[in-house]
């Protein structure tokens, strides 16, 4: 897309501010595409002329060459109105300090809690249904699908859509947490808590993969004793994760936790 297109979306009052920065990325089961401007964008650009998506095309090198130019610019316009002087040598230190928060952040015993399941969810699919990856439909898998309704279906692609999103979010809101901590005395009461956002999020990923493990439990009863050790290794995790942001249910997402005004008489 030409930056030219992408400043015209940005200016659309359709879109909800933000909308994208709280979501699962879920964008096939998103009741809001029709308000965010990354899926109006991301669209935009998959009805472009098919031949840019063949990597042995040349139309594809020169899309990627057009994205490099557009990004450049986009890089160059922030930095302008941010007033940062990407020749300077703090740009490096400051990406070297969001590499060393990011480790911090994956080190926390949250951030190890979540990837611990996440791998432990790709371990039970592939023991118990022969599924190796999460696109994997598994020889056992399609055979219980035939004998099962959709909802094991259903079930499966909740979990395996949410399964790493957990650790991601919850990395995402102890590194925004960081930066919360050493604002915060300047802020107050007034500083927006990135960090519940994004936690709310990865909450909701595990509400919804605790529902789904019990769908599981219930359609495959002879897998019922394998799943419990994940759905007590999941509330657990829900537990901390509560605990550690107590504020996090009460974050109020752009569009998802509003009212929306047309519902209002
Ligand atoms: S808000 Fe909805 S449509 Fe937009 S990126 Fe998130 S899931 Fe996709």
């Amino acid at each position: 897309m030409r930056t030219k297109d992408l400043m015209e979306l940005v200016g659309n009052p359709d879109f909800i501010s933000g909308i994208y920065n709280y979501c699962d990325r879920w964008c096939e089961r998103c009741p809001l595409t029709s308000r965010c401007m990354v899926y109006a964008s991301e669209k935009e650009d998959e009805d472009s002329d098919p031949a840019s998506r063949d990597i042995n095309n040349a139309a594809f090198w020169q899309k990627l060459t057009s994205i490099f130019e557009q990004t450049r610019e986009m890089i160059a316009a922030w930095a302008e109105e941010n007033g940062v002087d990407l020749n300077d040598a703090d740009a490096e230190a400051a990406i070297e300090e969001h590499d060393r928060e990011m480790q911090d952040a994956q080190n926390h015993e949250l951030a190890q809690a979540a990837e611990n399941y996440a791998w432990q969810v790709s371990k039970w699919f592939e023991e118990e249904l022969g599924m190796q990856t999460s696109d994997d439909s598994g020889a056992e898998a399609a055979a219980l699908s035939s004998e099962h309704d959709d909802s094991i279906d259903e079930a499966t692609e909740v979990i395996r859509w949410y399964q790493f999103q957990i650790a991601a979010k919850t990395v995402r809101a102890l590194m925004s947490q960081d930066d919360e901590d050493e604002d915060e005395e300047e802020l107050g009461d007034l500083l927006l808590k990135h960090s519940d956002g994004s936690i709310k999020v990865a909450l909701i990923a595990m509400d919804r993969s605790v529902s789904a493990w019990r769908v599981m439990q219930i359609g495959l009863p002879d897998k019922a004793d394998s799943i419990l050790p994940l759905l007590v290794a999941l509330e657990g995790l829900r537990q901390s994760t509560e605990r550690a942001f107590p504020n996090a249910r009460d974050f109020i997402r752009p569009g998802f936790d509003e009212v929306s005004p047309d519902l209002i008489q």
